[in-house]
């Protein structure tokens, strides 16, 4: 009876072991599935890196030319304006920037993409 007794118990803790390893699993797939099409959603901003939520705009200038276009990057709300309070580095030169300095691109306009290449910031792209 003791043996009957025991069994039933370890199928039991088996079970509970299954069940438990099934669902944790099955949550890890679903919060990765979660994360990954948030992360897609966010684009980082080319001077201090954070992943911007939608809402959050790279704020730059644009003078329109015949083919392409001039690009001033200022940066985002993390780093540029009232609201900034991250550092601010050029992704070319690995240099601070100053508030006042900016990044320079060629903006180009295909027939499906638009195309953004920055060229660095006031101090490495004007040498
Ligand atoms: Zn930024
Ligand atoms: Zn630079």
């Amino acid at each position: 009876m003791i043996y009957i007794f025991i069994s039933l118990f370890l199928a039991a803790i088996i079970l509970f072991i299954i069940i438990l390893r099934s669902k944790g699993t099955g949550e890890n797939k679903i919060e990765k599935a979660v994360t990954t099409t948030k992360e897609k959603k966010k684009k980082p901003c080319p001077i201090c890196g954070s992943l911007l939520e939608s809402h959050e705009k790279v704020i730059s200038h644009e003078y329109r030319g015949e083919s392409s276009s001039v690009v001033h990057v200022f940066g985002c709300p993390h780093c540029y304006g009232n609201s900034a309070h991250l550092e601010r580095i050029c992704p070319l030169c690995k240099k601070i920037m100053l508030p006042d300095n900016y990044l320079m691109g060629m903006m180009t306009r295909g027939e499906k993409k638009i195309q953004l290449k920055i060229k660095g910031c006031v101090i490495c792209a004007g040498k």
